[in-house]
């Protein structure tokens, strides 16, 4: 008999393996992100693009749309690309 494995589908991008872990989401909505922490995913060995379960996407997006209270929030310096190359001249 055969051991039943559970097929995983290859990474869409490099068809790399995927491997199940904990990751942090930076989730966008409109002009705002949204770090989601200890999000259950699929992260491709080869190149790191992570996967999630149709639910957790569900999960993430209405926890932004339900705008439910999160456990902190924090401060993200921006930098235009443009403008670091002229500093650094
Ligand atoms: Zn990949």
């Amino acid at each position: 008999m055969k051991a039943k494995k559970s097929k995983r589908i290859p990474c869409s991008f490099c068809s790399g393996e995927l491997e199940d872990t904990i990751v942090q989401h930076p989730y966008r909505w409109k002009d705002k992100i949204y770090i989601f922490e200890n999000v259950p995913a699929q992260v491709c060995r080869q190149c790191g693009e992570k996967y999630f379960d149709a639910s957790t996407v569900e999960i993430m997006e209405r926890t932004v749309l339900e705008k439910i209270k999160p456990q902190r929030t924090i401060r993200v310096p921006v930098f235009s690309f443009g403008q670091l190359v002229v500093q650094t001249k």
